[in-house]
């Protein structure tokens, strides 16, 4: 996984957003399946909590700090990490760079419809991108191994899943040795963003460290969910040093 900091037991990433850009175009030169996350507190904790669960984050090829407590959990354990790598700034700054050589992409997740509109949107914003195919994230078990057929079947360079977390992380381990593709993606509700169902913080939230408030203030029913960040930097302070 090359240079990583142990934050409660998940390998993250250190390099910077250019670097992982500069990485994940490597992988589209080499011919096998490499996965990605972009955990962020709540993800990790959840780690923390499953042992199994961090063994599976910890087998991809990269893991990056999606959120902002990942980088001051990584001050706290004294191995500082220079940036943020957020899932949503990844994938656009992935597809940007592989839209002159008309790479090609899946998108699959979210509810009927919105991987369509997000398609669009990317061909709006990354000329020469070739979206190969949409299939929405809700389906029977069962019906998984005709999704891996069709993606296979459009011949993706670069297949975004996005389920939400543990979900997308847990179908991408199941499945990556049947996925013909350079690059994995667990990207969240990337999509909805793109769609323009979900609205992203301002980047002056964003910049003080502040999108999981703007997200609260937005989608209240998450207060459950968040509480996994102060219990995220309670254990970091009292146990991180542990995992180093
Ligand atoms: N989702 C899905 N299938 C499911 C459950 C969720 O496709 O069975 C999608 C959901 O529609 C949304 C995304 O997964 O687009 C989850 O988004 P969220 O912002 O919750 O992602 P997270 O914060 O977990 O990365």
């Amino acid at each position: 996984m090359g240079d990583t900091v142990n934050i409660l037991g998940v390998q993250v990433s250190t390099k910077t957003m250019a670097e992982t850009v500069d990485t994940l175009l490597g992988y589209l030169d080499e011919e096998r399946v490499h996965c990605v996350f972009t955990p962020n507190s709540e993800i990790i904790y959840m780690a923390y909590k499953d042992p199994q669960f961090a063994q599976l984050l910890n087998s991809a090829d990269l893991n990056t700090a999606d959120g902002i407590g990942v980088v001051y959990a990584s001050r706290i354990l004294g191995q500082p990490l220079r940036e943020r790598v957020a899932g949503f700034d990844l994938m656009n700054r992935l597809l940007e760079r592989a839209a002159p050589s008309r790479r090609r992409v899946f998108l699959f997740g979210s509810k009927p419809g919105v991987a369509e509109e997000a398609a669009d949107k990317l061909t709006q914003l990354y000329p020469g991108l070739v979206i190969c195919g949409t299939r929405d994230g809700y389906f029977k078990e069962e019906q998984t191994p005709e999704i891996v057929g069709q993606i296979n079947a459009a011949q993706p360079d670069i297949l975004l899943v996005c389920l939400g977390a543990p979900k997308q992380e847990k179908w991408i381990a199941d499945n990556r040795k049947r996925l013909n593709v350079r690059i994995v993606l667990g990207a969240g509700g990337s999509l909805d963003v793109l769609a323009g169902r979900v609205e992203r913080a301002p980047e002056s939230w964003q910049r003080l460290g502040l999108e999981w408030a703007y997200r609260l203030k937005k989608e209240p029913k998450r207060i459950g969910r968040m509480m996994a960040l102060p219990r995220f930097g309670l254990t970091v302070l009292l146990k991180g040093r542990k995992y180093r």
